[in-house]
């Protein structure tokens, strides 16, 4: 499977099912593709300082998925390929009284990186097209009902389209976007549950409420599906990364942040004539020392 496989941009229409959950790669090829991420990891680290040095455009790698599908270890990857000076992480949580008394994009626009950075989304401004919509939340808004009667496919196709121009604006303001779904299966996600139920070490990643979500896996693919169709396009494409093997799940995400940073392909700033005089003299100076 490649890269390409897994990318959405709009181009055709977009079926979950046709993305699989796992590439059925042997075992046995698993220390080539945790070798191919430890090179992507390296290459990334270049490309970031070369991000930060440029400082044109700013980079948000935002993760969507089922719960327990590998966003934060897939977090901790990237993090571990880039100097922590130039990344952040910010988890999107239940919002908070303040942040439900905003827009929905509010606490995204705070979290933005400045240009030359990348941040992560751990969740994100999606979480207003899943999880409101599967657990029907926009119904309780304090919003003027001219927001809000209308019934659900048109009050989210609404959202799918401001998702889409908030994305667009970005894009012309010197944002990049990687939107990652982790997409992992049912059944995996029932081995993960049991392993940090059964492993004293994980028992604090479980929480009783995962389950929840989980019951309701069909409405949640469904959410995602329409999501995911109607907000790819060519300068904001999604990714629907299997999940199931989670080295290979990193390899392909090492991979794919690279390959934007590369399309980037920030520049180290030219030195002027001027300054360059100016470090001619300071070098002389050092060396009469
Ligand atoms: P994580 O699972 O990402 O490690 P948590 O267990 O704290 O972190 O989960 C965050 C929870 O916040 C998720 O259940 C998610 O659906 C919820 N959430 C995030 N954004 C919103 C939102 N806008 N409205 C309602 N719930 C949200």
């Amino acid at each position: 499977m490649k890269l390409e496989d897994c990318k959405v941009d709009g181009s055709k229409k977009f079926k979950l099912s046709d993305h699989p959950t796992s590439a059925k790669v042997p075992k046995a090829e698993r220390p080539a593709y945790e070798a191919e991420t430890a090179q992507n990891n390296k290459r990334m680290s270049d490309l970031q300082e070369r991000l930060y040095a440029d400082g044109r455009e700013g980079v948000v790698i935002l993760l969507q998925a089922m719960d327990a599908a590998g966003k934060d270890s897939t977090i901790a990857h990237v993090m571990s390929g880039v100097n922590p000076q130039g990344v952040g992480v910010t988890s999107f949580k239940v919002p908070s009284k303040v942040e439900a008394g905003h827009d929905y994009f509010w606490r995204a626009n705070v979290a933005l990186p400045q240009r030359g950075y990348i941040e992560i989304f751990n969740r994100s401004y999606y979480e207003d097209v899943l999880v409101v919509r599967v657990d029907g939340l926009w119904h309780g808004y304090d919003m003027p009902k001219r927001c809000l009667d209308m019934d659900e496919q048109e009050f989210f196709d609404m959202r799918f389209e401001q998702i889409r121009n908030y994305e667009k604006a970005l894009y012309q303001n010197g944002y990049r976007l990687i939107k990652i779904m982790l997409n992992v299966s049912r059944k995996e996600q029932k081995e993960r549950f049991l392993a940090r139920i059964d492993e004293p070490a994980k028992n604090w990643k479980f929480s009783a409420g995962d389950l929840g979500p989980r019951s309701k896996w069909p409405q949640y693919m469904a959410a995602f599906e329409d999501a995911i169709g109607k907000t790819s396009t060519p300068e904001s494409p999604w990714y629907v990364i299997p999940a199931d093997q989670k080295w290979y799940a990193r390899a392909l995400v090492s991979e794919l942040v690279v390959k934007v940073l590369e399309e980037i392909n920030p520049q180290f700033p030219e030195i002027s004539d001027e300054d360059r005089a100016v470090m001619m003299k300071c070098r002389e100076q050092l060396m009469a020392e």
